[in-house]
């Protein structure tokens, strides 16, 4: 069994670059093989880069997050786009709408979505998804604007009820350890609303770690856990269920080897 870690904030689990490396190797050694390391600015992009670009089992993402709305940094979108023509970078994100923090106001967050999610069109790219509250303008803006390549709600928050709806886009849906709760029925129920080929899993490190390591700081080395859980959920075998998602995630990301 191998797994991909669709989504782990590296550069937030630790800044030294040695450390960085054997994050990885750990995660190699339990079975996550792939790693989509994932940055919410372009200083943690570049310095995570720089450390990782040249671990085969490593990923990236770039993108401006909506934390950064109030300060995206200067000529943002041209770096951006250069960060996504640069190997190994298969994706747009983390990008979308945050409602629940006050990371600035909702016009300003929509105009940094937009504009990602246009150059993602350009550039024929696939976009990773935040959305924190903001469901409903998330989807609003998602009919109109989802690239052809299409997109991946990460850390699955919302009902089944949305998800039905979001499925009518190009829409991937991905889980992180919060699925391993025991109060997550919200979440076993989106699981089991959705076709398999449309679920990837994620660490969301440091965050979300699954409930066996509850109270430390998540590492993509634990995501065996919340595949475990999503096959038992999903009633198929631990390897059915890694080879599934497995599948997902590459196609997803269009890596074919
Ligand atoms: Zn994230």
């Amino acid at each position: 069994m191998q797994f991909f870690d669709t989504h782990a904030h590296i550069g937030l689990i630790d800044d030294d670059p040695i450390k960085q490396l054997l994050i990885t190797q750990e995660a190699r050694q339990a079975g996550v093989t792939r790693i989509l390391s994932i940055c919410n600015n372009l200083i943690d992009f570049a310095r995570v880069y720089g450390n990782l670009k040249m671990a085969s089992n490593v990923y990236f993402a770039a993108g401006v997050s909506p934390s950064e709305v109030q300060n995206p940094g200067k000529d943002w979108l041209t770096k951006v786009k250069q960060n996504l023509q640069m190997p190994r970078v298969v994706a747009l994100g983390e990008i979308g709408l945050d409602y629940y923090h006050k990371f600035g106001d909702k016009t300003a967050q929509i105009e940094l979505f937009i504009q990602q999610l246009d150059l993602a069109s350009r550039l024929d790219l696939p976009v990773i998804i935040h959305n924190r509250e903001a469901g409903r303008d998330v989807l609003d803006i998602l009919r109109d604007r989802l690239p052809p390549k299409g997109g991946v709600m990460h850390c699955y928050s919302e009902n089944a009820e949305y998800a039905k709806k979001a499925l009518k886009l190009n829409l991937y849906f991905s889980f992180a350890g919060n699925l391993t709760y025991k109060n997550a029925r919200n979440l076993h129920e989106t699981a089991l609303a959705v076709p398999q080929d449309r679920i990837l899993i994620e660490s969301e490190s440091p965050f979300m770690v699954p409930a066996d390591f509850r109270g430390k700081r998540n590492m993509p080395k634990y995501l065996g856990l919340t595949a475990k859980r999503l096959a038992e959920i999903l009633a198929l075998s631990e390897e059915e269920m890694a080879q599934v998602l497995w599948d997902n995630s590459n196609r997803f990301f269009g890596l074919t080897d």
